[in-house]
């Protein structure tokens, strides 16, 4: 085998609970993340030296050297299997960057099954599960896809089996938000308003909405906690919100860090009607229409 196409989707947060600053400069979460039908696509050709191409919108934001994730996921498989990290990677990226849906976890997440598929390592998910979380906390969720709740900085995932499947729309914004600079901010605001901010816990009754496949139940359930700091640090996306609110979303509520907004609908029709109104408001850079839940990393 010479090349190898793997495909891997964007994910929305549908509860994101962050809890206080710790002593070791992270958070712990709970984060129900929910795989949704917007993927970018990593192609891994053989080759004697690593190479990384990366086509698409918006990409000259992202490197095109060893700090590319998937030229990291890559390097880190192959140091795992004591063997040369040879391989031509090829980026189609799709999922908005720096937008909060993990585009950059995706593709290291697709690089993993892309080289352990083209140097025929035959690693189960379990080891790659494990060189995932190394690479970073949303990157073993790209992998496994679906519906999971996401524990300690993320990477502790307990599979959530959704009843159905759930219609969004997504508002993308022109440019992208630092998921670190989000974080900062949030700690900002809550030394600033001196909120007491308690151990986060996952909301059952937004568990028991994915499980019975509800949209009407899930979304006044949607949660982020991100989303004070994303809309401080980027103000017009509070018309975003609320231009999807106008236009009867059930649910509106900013990506993980944002800028990327979404929306959920109750139907495909919903969907379809809401993006074409989101569209005339004129409130974003473009409106895609995606659905979920859907798989993780997977060969194509
Ligand atoms: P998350 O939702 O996981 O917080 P995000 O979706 O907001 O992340 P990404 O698209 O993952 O953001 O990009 C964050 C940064 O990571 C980019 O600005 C870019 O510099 C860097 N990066 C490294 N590799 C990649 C990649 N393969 N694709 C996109 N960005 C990458």
């Amino acid at each position: 085998m010479t090349s190898v196409k793997v495909r891997v989707p964007a994910k929305v947060n549908v509860q994101l609970s962050v809890g206080p600053l710790r002593d070791d400069g992270y958070h712990d979460l709970v984060n129900v993340f929910h795989a949704v039908s917007i993927f970018d696509e990593v192609v891994a050709e053989e080759s004697d030296s690593v190479t990384i191409r990366v086509e698409g919108h918006t990409v000259d934001q992202v490197p095109v050297n060893d700090d590319n994730l998937a030229v990291r996921a890559a390097r880190l498989l192959a140091r795992h299997a004591g063997r040369s990290p040879g391989v031509s990677l090829r980026i189609h990226k799709t999922i908005p960057v720096a937008g909060g849906m993990a585009g950059g976890s995706a593709d290291a997440a697709g690089a993993l099954v892309a080289c352990n598929e083209l140097w025929k390592l035959g690693l189960p998910m379990a080891d790659l599960m494990e060189l995932a979380a190394e690479l970073g906390s949303d990157v073993p969720f790209s992998l496994l896809g679906g519906t999971a709740v996401g524990t300690g900085r993320g990477e502790r995932l307990t599979e959530v089996e959704a009843g159905g499947t759930f219609h969004w729309v997504f508002a993308l914004a022109d440019g992208g938000l630092s998921t670190a600079k989000v974080y900062a901010e949030c700690d900002r605001i809550r030394q600033a308003t001196g909120e007491k901010v308690g151990w986060p816990a996952v909301n059952e009754d937004l568990l028991r909405a994915l499980r019975i496949g509800d949209p009407k139940a899930l979304g006044p359930e949607l949660s982020n906690d991100l989303q004070p700091a994303a809309l401080m640090l980027r103000s017009r996306l509070v018309r975003t919100l609320d231009a999807g609110r106008e236009h009867g979303a059930l649910g509106s509520i900013v990506s993980g860090s944002g800028p990327t907004c979404a929306f959920l609908a109750g139907s495909k029709e919903h969907a379809t009607d809401l993006a074409v109104s989101l569209k005339a408001a004129g409130v974003c850079r473009a409106v895609v229409t995606a659905e979920g839940p859907v798989p993780g990393a997977v060969v194509v």
